[in-house]
């Protein structure tokens, strides 16, 4: 029998071993799927909630939209106790983006939070079955003609543009994989193409990545070698990578005692030596910078978890302003609110122009933390 029990946000986990069995070990219980009425939920949590059971609520009448049901909904949640209140307005934020623009496509919907537990042979298990290796929920499924369509909802307050969707590895896995587990939980031989996606709700936009049936194959190949990694593991040693920002066990992380040690300042003293500290570990960083930085000029790239350091190339945009003009001119575009001019470029000006101009400046009080030299 396998180690560990995966999922796809389980896997993700493993990039720090030290993080996937932390997370292996102290993972909290399910809670009950069938019961929601004491359940307590954070904005996701119930924003996922509210979305099925809104979902179920209107194939259960035939409708593709109930906005009056939906305002009750949220506003139970709320009399129930269920939400806090300082969560509660961003949680009628997201819900209100979504029900407003939701209709639901009676004649393509599948269903809704579709589950399924596998055993190591890839067979069908009970959700909480003690042989489960890999499990999986996808908010919502729909069928259309011979391709399955993936929905999963995606409360992020920032929207990836499509080409970065389509570039980047971590959208790609888990659109593969949940394009990979939908083949258990829709037996239709029919079936030709997935569209695996994220709706993003505060934007009401969907990023989709499509996969053919004869992608699924490798797709499991990937997902089983990576498993079969993980599970071979001798050593769990912690990895840094881009996931240590968000790490539940950064205080217990071996690799971040240095910057558990210096937590709090209690005195004069104390603040001083670690502004020294900064500045000796400021110096510091920026020498391994330059040290890594020449390493890489003559070895190539090297990599910690998830990120690679390298010397990438890069482009930057850069605007031809008489025709930008001419462009925003001819669409009639306010200039006032799409124009800045900076001080820096402001000095570029003819001198008197310059001086003309200050009439037109106002100052707004800031505040800005950095050392900077005594006078
Ligand atoms: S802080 Fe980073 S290195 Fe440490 S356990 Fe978390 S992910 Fe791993």
């Amino acid at each position: 029998m396998s180690r560990f029990s995966y999922s796809h946000s389980g896997l993700e986990q493993w990039a720090c071993p030290f993080r996937g069995l932390k997370r292996h070990n102290t993972k909290a219980r399910d809670y009950d799927r069938e019961d929601f009425t004491h359940h307590i939920f954070g904005v996701g949590s119930a924003f996922h909630y509210l979305a099925e059971v809104y979902v179920k609520h209107l194939v259960k009448i035939g409708r593709q939209t109930d906005i009056t049901h939906a305002e009750d909904m949220v506003n139970e949640l709320i009399d129930n106790e269920q939400v806090s209140l300082e969560k509660f307005e961003e949680l009628n934020e997201l819900w209100e983006a979504f029900y407003t623009s939701f209709i639901l496509d009676l004649n393509t919907y599948y269903d809704s939070e579709c589950m399924v537990s596998l055993n190591e042979n890839l067979q069908e298990v009970a959700w909480d079955a003690d042989d489960r290796f890999f499990r999986a929920i996808i908010d919502r499924i729909h069928i259309e003609g011979n391709k399955i369509i993936i929905t999963d909802y995606k409360t992020d307050r920032g929207l990836p543009a499509q080409s970065t969707f389509e570039k980047d590895r971590m959208y790609r896995r888990q659109c593969e994989r949940y394009a990979w587990v939908s083949m258990f939980m829709i037996d239709n031989p029919d079936i030709k193409w997935i569209e695996s996606g994220m709706h993003y709700v505060r934007f009401n936009t969907t990023r989709s990545l499509t996969f053919s049936i004869d992608d699924i194959a490798v797709i499991q190949g990937k997902v089983l070698k990576l498993i079969e990694r993980i599970e071979n593991l001798k050593k769990f040693r912690a990895i840094p990578g881009s996931c240590c920002t968000y790490c539940d066990y950064i205080n217990e992380c071996p690799r971040q005692k240095d910057v558990r040690a210096m937590v709090e300042i209690l005195s004069g003293q104390t603040a001083a030596a670690y502004a020294r500290d900064i500045v000796v570990k400021e110096t510091h960083l920026s020498q391994l910078k330059s040290a890594l930085r020449g390493w890489i000029k003559l070895h190539g790239p090297v990599h910690t978890g998830d990120l690679r350091f390298d010397i990438w190339k890069t482009q930057s945009r850069s605007y031809d302003m008489e025709k930008v003009l001419e462009i925003l001119n001819k669409h009639e575009v306010d200039l006032a609110k799409v124009l800045n001019l900076t001080d820096t470029a402001a000095k570029k000006l003819d001198e008197e122009v310059y001086e003309a101009l200050q009439e037109a400046v106002t100052y707004k009080a800031g505040t800005k933390y950095e050392a900077r030299r005594n006078d």
